[in-house]
């Protein structure tokens, strides 16, 4: 058999993915990344202290939904590495809530939010069917694209309970709820609590790109580092290689691009080559929201959580999208609502030395592309992250080391995608047929592989979803 070559655009995880399992059945992968970290949105880098301490620093602020048992650990299983990854679970204590003044495990502890009867047993209700909703039930809500919004109006109009759902879709999918697909929440919702294994991988969320391209250079592959492509060759409809920022071209068999969908569409390909029609198509996707995240460094060990989820005070719609407007409008709010907190060195203690603790906390903020700097605001997120932080641990302001901020801006400068979290949200309307394609129309040899085109999951599992689903398009083509 003649061994067939890949490109590929890109180290996320959708590029390393698709990388290693092309290479795990011969071909010959060649992938450029233009950063000097691997892994996109799922880097991690080393911040070294005034007192020459390493710490792993993750470019995103990370929790992996399903560990070895989702995506991610089924790309391993693949390529015939199922325990190149070393996992730490978020659990032994589980996530969990600190819900206006007290800490709540959740939904054992939901009383604690002081329900009526009424709303208690609507609140159950939905948990079970949470429960015992069938695939048929899930397919008809994706193709009803009903939102996350209607969904839970069916079962209760209590706010504590949206506000705390709410909350694990931002989570998930760092859209609002008005948007959110459903039939998606519940699918992923529904894996995490089957599984039971939401973690982190050891050494930092950038081991698991770093593995995977480990594995190309090791099959007879080539990564290179801090090399840009600056655009896709394509010559009677055919992609035949790509140009490299030098102007150096390579040719290739098959280009897959891991550089975002509406990326690649508008900067890597000659808009005469493709349709009007899908040019306008692609541009219209929207992207999920984009977070700030505090990192923050303390001299001591403050707390034994692996995972605190910070609602500071109860919101409907109307507040969210209010609170929205406000901050468009320069108003950073005193404390941060809503943070996503892992403990990220309870979680895996290599991440930082020994006798010190790292939380990381992202909270939702505005994206880069309605205007607003959240970089010129680093200082007042700083203040409002680590406010709200103090409402859990009220003494931490004692034993901060250093606090490092990345914005959005950071992320877009990194990976590009409007410094979003995920990549094309999942909005009801944008799941099921109606996400984008992995092939782009009349050209061929030419893939998209990353969240953009992941059909469920969160995050880096939507990622490596897309690479599984094209690895078998690719394979049933050959
Ligand atoms: C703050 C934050 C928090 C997050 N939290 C979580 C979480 O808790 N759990 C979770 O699972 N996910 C989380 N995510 C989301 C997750 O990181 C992303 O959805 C996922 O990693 C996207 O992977 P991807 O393969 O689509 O590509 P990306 O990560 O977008 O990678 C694309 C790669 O392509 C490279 N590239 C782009 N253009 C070119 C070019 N022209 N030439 C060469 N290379 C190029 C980029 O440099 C980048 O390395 C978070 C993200 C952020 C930003």
């Amino acid at each position: 058999m003649i061994m067939k070559k890949a490109i590929i655009i890109g180290s996320g995880i959708g590029g390393s993915s698709i990388g290693a399992l092309l290479c795990s059945i011969g071909y010959k992968v060649e992938l450029f990344e233009k950063n000097s970290l691997l892994g996109g949105r799922y880097s991690t880098y080393t911040k070294v202290d005034d007192d020459g301490r390493e710490y792993k620093m993750d470019v995103g602020c990370h929790l992996v939904g399903n560990c070895e048992k989702g995506s991610i650990g089924k790309v391993f299983n693949e390529i015939g590495l199922p325990n190149a990854i070393k996992w730490s679970y978020a659990s032994h204590p589980r996530p969990i809530f600190y819900y206006i003044n007290q800490f709540i495990k959740f939904p054992q502890e939901i009383h604690k939010i002081g329900l009526n009867n009424r709303d208690f047993k609507s609140a159950f209700k939905l948990f079970d069917k949470l429960k015992s909703i069938t695939d048929e039930e899930i397919r008809e809500l994706e193709e009803n694209q009903v939102t996350l919004s209607d969904f839970l109006k069916d079962y209760t109009k209590n706010e504590k309970i949206f506000s705390l759902m709410s909350f694990i879709n931002g989570m998930y999918f760092v859209i609002s709820p008005d948007k959110a697909s459903a039939s998606e929440w519940i699918r992923c919702q529904n894996e995490i609590q089957r599984n039971k294994s939401s973690g982190y991988p050891i050494g930092g969320t950038g081991i698991i790109a770093n593995t995977l391209c480990k594995y190309i250079e090791d099959n007879g592959g080539t990564v290179h580092k801090e090399t840009e492509v600056s655009k896709i060759i394509i010559d009677n409809q055919t992609a035949k290689g790509v140009e490299l920022k030098n102007g150096e071209q390579i040719f290739s068999d098959l280009i897959i691009s891991n550089a975002g969908v509406i990326n690649t569409v508008n900067n890597l390909i000659e808009h005469s080559v493709l349709d009007n029609k899908y040019i306008a198509r692609i541009n219209k996707y929207e992207y999920s929201l984009a977070t700030v995240q505090v990192k923050v460094a303390l001299d001591k060990k403050i707390t034994d959580q692996k995972m605190i989820m910070f609602l500071g005070e109860e919101f409907d719609l109307d507040s969210v999208e209010e609170r929205y407007e406000n901050m468009l409008d320069e108003q950073i709010p005193d404390f941060h609502p809503v943070l996503f907190c892992p403990i990220v060195s309870n979680i895996d203690p290599s991440v930082a030395p020994e006798g010190t603790q790292l939380i990381y906390a992202g909270g939702g903020c505005p994206m880069p592309n309605d205007g607003f700097s959240n970089k010129n605001h680093k200082d007042g997120w700083e203040k409002a992250c680590i406010n709200s932080l103090e409402r859990i641990f009220p003494d931490i302001r004692d034993h901060i080391l250093w606090i490092e901020t990345t914005t959005p801006e950071d992320i877009m400068n990194f990976v590009d995608e409007a410094g979003c979290v995920i990549g094309i949200s999942q909005a009801a309307d944008q799941m099921g047929a109606n996400r984008p394609d992995f092939q782009v129309p009349n050209i061929s040899n030419l893939y998209l592989c990353c969240a953009d085109t992941g059909t469920t999951g969160i995050g880096g599992e939507l990622a490596a979803n897309s690479a599984l689903n094209l690895f078998d398009i690719i394979k049933n083509d050959i």
